[in-house]
Parts: C-alpha cells; sequence; structure tokens
C-alpha cells in the first residue's frame, strides 16, 4: 500500500498527541513473595483505566482442566487505589468479578489482593518456604475490557531462589506476555529447584525439578527426554517456539498430575525419577510397566500437547471466556490423539520396547472391552458433557456403567484412523500427515478450528472420505473394529478370559461378611434377573452366601443353568430365578503375529519408524 507523504506525516503527529493524552495499555502486576509459612501470594495490578468503572474478574477455570474451579475463591482482602493512592470505592458483582469506581478518568488505577496458595497440583498454586509454585489463572485477575492488552510482571522474591518460567524475561525480575491468554499459560516455578538442559532442532529445553536431590537422576532423565522431544519434532516437522520448560515436581504426597501449556508443561509423580517399580493390578492401566514408564508417557503426552491443543485447538478453545464452560465436541482428538502420539513416540524412539507398547495397548483394549460407558455416550458427546462429569470423581449416579474416559476413547480412535489411512493408501499416508497439515492450516495464532474444517482437512491430508467412520465411531456408539484395524499391522489380539465361566454380571461389596450388590452390567443376567443395587444375596440353590464363597458357589454352576437366589431387599427377603450366562471376553493382550503378509510387517516396521531430529 502507498500512502501520500501528507497522510504519513499527519498520522504520525496523531499518534503522538493520543500516547500522550492516554496511559499506554498495558497490564501492570506486581507479585510479591513474603511470609511464605501463611501461603499468602501478594498481588497487584495497575492498568489504564477509562470510563465510569472497571471490572476486574478471576478464571472460573483453566485451560486443559476443563472443570469449574472458581478461582476467586482463594482470593481476600482486595482493595483498589487511583494514581494518587486514594482508596476507591468497589463491590463485588458476581462471584468473580470485582467492579471498581469513583475516579476521574482517564488515570491509572490499581488493585491489590492476597491469594491462598497452599495446594500443588496441575490446576493450583503453592507458596510455602521450599518455593513458590505460581498458576496465573489462581493468581492473576483481567480487567475485562483489556484482555488484549500486553502484559508486565514484576516479581518480588527471596534473593536465594531461582526462578523458571516460559515467559520472555526482561530482566531478573520483570517479564512480558502480549496478552492476558499468553500470560497466564505460562505457570512460574520459583525456588532451590535443580536443573539440566538439551538443545534440539536449535531450540533449548530446560528440564526444571522439584523435589528430586540428584543431580545425576536428573541428567539420566534429561537424556530421555531429548529422545521424546526429538522424535516428535521430527514427526511434526516444525518446532513453532525456541524454549520449552518441563516443569516436574516430585512429592510422595501428591498425586500424578501433568497440565499443558504454551511453551511449557508442569507434571507431578508421587515417585523420583527413574524409577524401574514394576505396576501390577493396582493400576491396571500401567499393568506391566514400570513407574519411570509413567515419567516418560506424560512426558510425551504433554510434550505433544504443545501441537495438539495449545496450536491445533478447537476454535472454541481460545480465545478463552474464563467466566463459564467452553464446549467442544473434539476433546477425544486433543487429549486421547495425544496419548496416541505419545505411546506412538515412546515406541519410535526407541523408549519403549514393542512388546512394552503392546502391552499397554492390551491393557487399553482390557479397560475399553470392560467398560460399557461407549455404547451409551459417544466420543464426542463426551467431550461435550466433561463438564459434568470432573473427570469421574465423586458420586454421580450410574457414571460408572455409561462413562468411557476420552483418554482411552481417543487414544483408540487415533490407532484405528492411523492404521486405516496406513492400511487404505497403501502405506503411502499417515495420521502423522493430517497432524502436519492440521498444524500447517491451523497452528496458533491462526483461529482454531471448526468441525467441518478438520475433517475438511484430514480429507484432503489422506485422500480419504472419513463420512462413515465419523458417522459409526466418533458421534455414534458402535463398537470399534480393533482386531480388523490391528491386523493390517499384522498384530493379532488375544483374550486371556476364561470364556467357558458362568457369568452373573454383578459386582459386590463385603457388609460385615456378608454380600452386597455393589454394581450390575448393563444387559447382564443379574439385570434380566430383576436384581438391584443395594441387594444382599443370602443365598443360591439354598446354600448361605458369604463375602468369601460367593464367587465358588456361582462358578459351580455352568453357563445356561438356572439357579435360585435369596435375597435381602429393603427388610424383605425374597426368591428368583437367574439363568447363567458365559463369561464374556473382558482381558485381552496383543502379539506379533508372524504369519501375518509382508504388506502387514511393512506397514508395521514404517508405523514404528523413527523420525527422530538433532
Ligand atoms: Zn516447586
Ligand atoms: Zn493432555
Amino acid at each position: 500500500m502507498i500512502l501520500s507523504r501528507r497522510f504519513v506525516l499527519a498520522s504520525f503527529v496523531l499518534l503522538i498527541l493520543n500516547s500522550r493524552l492516554w496511559p499506554q495499555s498495558r497490564l501492570e502486576y506486581a507479585l510479591t513473595l513474603q511470609n511464605p509459612n501463611a501461603n499468602l501470594l501478594h498481588v497487584e495490578l495497575t492498568i489504564p483505566a477509562a470510563g465510569k468503572f472497571v471490572d476486574f474478574a478471576l478464571p472460573a477455570w483453566a485451560p486443559g482442566s476443563y472443570t469449574i474451579t472458581n478461582y476467586a475463591k482463594y482470593v481476600q482482602e482486595f482493595s483498589a487505589t487511583d494514581a494518587a493512592g486514594k482508596n476507591l470505592v468497589f463491590a463485588k458483582i458476581d462471584k468473580q468479578t470485582w467492579r471498581v469506581s469513583g475516579f476521574a478518568a482517564p488515570q491509572k488505577i490499581t488493585i491489590a489482593y492476597r491469594v491462598h496458595a497452599a495446594r500443588l497440583s496441575d490446576t493450583q498454586s503453592e507458596f510455602n518456604a521450599e518455593h513458590a509454585h505460581v498458576f496465573g489463572p489462581q493468581v492473576f485477575m483481567y480487567p475485562v475490557n483489556l484482555k488484549a492488552a500486553a502484559v508486565r510482571l514484576v516479581i518480588h522474591r527471596p534473593p536465594h531462589w531461582r526462578l523458571a518460567t516460559s515467559l520472555e524475561a526482561r530482566n531478573d525480575s520483570t517479564y512480558a506476555a502480549p496478552n492476558y491468554d499468553e500470560f497466564i499459560d505460562a505457570p512460574f516455578e520459583i525456588g532451590e529447584f535443580l536443573e539440566e538442559s538439551f538443545e534440539v532442532a536449535g531450540a533449548k529445553f530446560r528440564l526444571v525439578v522439584h523435589g528430586e536431590r540428584e543431580q545425576e537422576s536428573i541428567y539420566q532423565f534429561s537424556r530421555k527426554l531429548q529422545k521424546i522431544v526429538a522424535e516428535e519434532i521430527g514427526m511434526m516437522g516444525s518446532l513453532p517456539l525456541r524454549e520449552y520448560i518441563f516443569c516436574w515436581h516430585v512429592d510422595a504426597a501428591a498425586d500424578y498430575y501433568g497440565l499443558e501449556h504454551l511453551n511449557s508443561t508442569c507434571i507431578g509423580m508421587p515417585h523420583r525419577l527413574g524409577d524401574q517399580t514394576l505396576i501390577g493390578r493396582e493400576m491396571r492401566e500401567y499393568e506391566g510397566l514400570t513407574r519411570q514408564d509413567i515419567d516418560l508417557d506424560y512426558a510425551a503426552h504433554e510434550f505433544f500437547h504443545l501441537w495438539n491443543v495449545k496450536r491445533i485447538r478447537p476454535i472454541e478453545l481460545g480465545p478463552f471466556d474464563y467466566t463459564r464452560e467452553v464446549y467442544t465436541t473434539s476433546l477425544w482428538l486433543s487429549e486421547g490423539v495425544t496419548d496416541y502420539y505419545a505411546y506412538l513416540t515412546l515406541i519410535r524412539s526407541g523408549l519403549w520396547s514393542p512388546e512394552k507398547w503392546l502391552q499397554k495397548y492390551g491393557n487399553t483394549i482390557s479397560r475399553y472391552r470392560r467398560a460399557t460407558g461407549w455404547k451409551y455416550r459417544s466420543a464426542a458427546e463426551m467431550s461435550w458433557e466433561v463438564w459434568l462429569w470432573n473427570y469421574g470423581e465423586g458420586e454421580q449416579g450410574n457414571l460408572d456403567e455409561t462413562y468411557f474416559s476420552y483418554y482411552p476413547h481417543g487414544d483408540l480412535l487415533g490407532l484405528c484412523m492411523d492404521l486405516r489411512i496406513r492400511h487404505e493408501t497403501k502405506n503411502a499416508k499417515s495420521l502423522d500427515d493430517a497432524f502436519r497439515a492440521l498444524q500447517q492450516r491451523f497452528g496458533y495464532p491462526q483461529p482454531g478450528f471448526s468441525e467441518a474444517q478438520l475433517w475438511q482437512t484430514i480429507t484432503i491430508a489422506t485422500g480419504l472420505s472419513w463420512e462413515d467412520f465419523r458417522r459409526r465411531y466418533i458421534d455414534g456408539r458402535e463398537e470399534l473394529p480393533l482386531g480388523e484395524y490391528l491386523s493390517h499391522a499384522g498384530i493379532g489380539v488375544n483374550t486371556d478370559s476364561d470364556t467357558s465361566a458362568s457369568y452373573l454380571g454383578l459386582s459386590v461389596s463385603d457388609e460385615n461378611g456378608h454380600v452386597k450388590i455393589a454394581r450390575l452390567a448393563p444387559d447382564s443376567p443379574a439385570v434380566r434377573t430383576g436384581l438391584e443395587v443395594g441387594d444382599r444375596l443370602i443365598a443360591i440353590n439354598e446354600e448361605e452366601v458369604l463375602f468369601e464363597n460367593w464367587q465358588d458357589l456361582l462358578h459351580r454352576h455352568r453357563p445356561g443353568a438356572t439357579i435360585t437366589l435369596l435375597i435381602s431387599r429393603r427388610g424383605k427377603v425374597q426368591s428368583m430365578t437367574a439363568t447363567l450366562g458365559k463369561q464374556p471376553a473382558l482381558d485381552f493382550t496383543l502379539s506379533i503375529n508372524n504369519d501375518a503378509s509382508e504388506a502387514a510387517r511393512q506397514l508395521r516396521e514404517k508405523w514404528w519408524a523413527s523420525a527422530s531430529v538433532r
């Protein structure tokens, strides 16, 4: 565009005048770490105020967590002052918004408050004598009408505490972000952590660890992280950042957690880095793997998020509306397919043997076949309804039978999609091509994708039609043809279950040595008999039933046999007749089929081949 010289000059003068008249639209935060034993973070925010009032809000939820947390409940001692330090009037107008008024605009005004930060997790902050882990959505309010303004933060911290954040540093205590969304998507770890770093593809990667004292363990683990990073960058073909932080907490009292951010991730584990303890039935999802395999899984999952969900994201997920639930049908893709790529990365990089990968997918397929939820709610519905279920915690009706998480569901959908593409394109295309195309077309800061755009891009990248697949397995509730798709890669699905045993379809709890029905499998012989949750089982064919012998008594009878049950229901004893069914196949293992075709072997080799970069 060519402009006349006079016009350019005129606009330049106007610009100077404007910036003198109006304070620059920048959000200036100050965070002070004082009195760690009180667990209180002190926050100040100064903004250029215009109009009669300014509303300041704290998010109700945090991106990546999809649950209403209401961070405003941690705020205390709110106050507001004008540029001369005079106290301003404020009032809360809803659960998370403070309205400040009574100032003469335009001028800078400042709000101040404290945040109670006493719990370390992926979506919480903690400040104590050991560290300050600062999670933005819980700590930093935003002026509702200035969310897009640039941000600057000054942190006052104890002199011996180090600081790690992916935000741009202006000096040792000042950090900048282009807007509020990016600002709160960069947590801070402040304290006496240990660190290792490495370079891949010209970018720097930092592993910042709190809770692990042995530098050697951190170094050894960083070598493994480097393989994950190199493999995923190689697959995606490009890296849209220059520095990335793995912020790791080892805390015996903590739960497993991991949360993705734009240029970093925060992961927490209750075991030490490199823990080789084998996992048994207590965690069936990871049965047969080691604790370190969970570390690698989380790292590979969170790192893949830097593309899938942080940059390739459903249009609904950013810019964010933090005040209420944000709905999308695509979390099976954003979370589940991220799981799929995590496991694929581990086998491609050599960190997992083929046996380990087969063990993991045997566990996942068993989980899928034991669950019944996907028959009642589709992958798209589970994503939309995530706000209701809060990861299935607590007492929530018949959720055990009607819920199936979009993590394993999306993982298996990714597996089926990839194997379908590889098989139908004769090993020429893959889901990797679709992800590279998605990154190119939608990668942040470009706008997110609509569902129609998502499928249009996958269709163009793979040359296949996806209408039927979507209708049946994503929007619909049909069982995934896992055996068929895995056979394209020469992998067999085998069952461990004794399918000749009798089956009633209930699980029970121990009530002082007696048997109380806790759950009924949908559409099972138990349901057809008329049993209810809460019934007490007294006798099978006139023999007394106790918690210790109920399964033996049941398995004495063959499938198809008719038995008489004596039960107690709400204080009344009654008799029922049940016809026993056959134990369904629920436990699966996978194995390489050596008799499979040459095409299947070649498909598997290309699928599992490393694309690692240096
Ligand atoms: Zn820490
Ligand atoms: Zn995730």
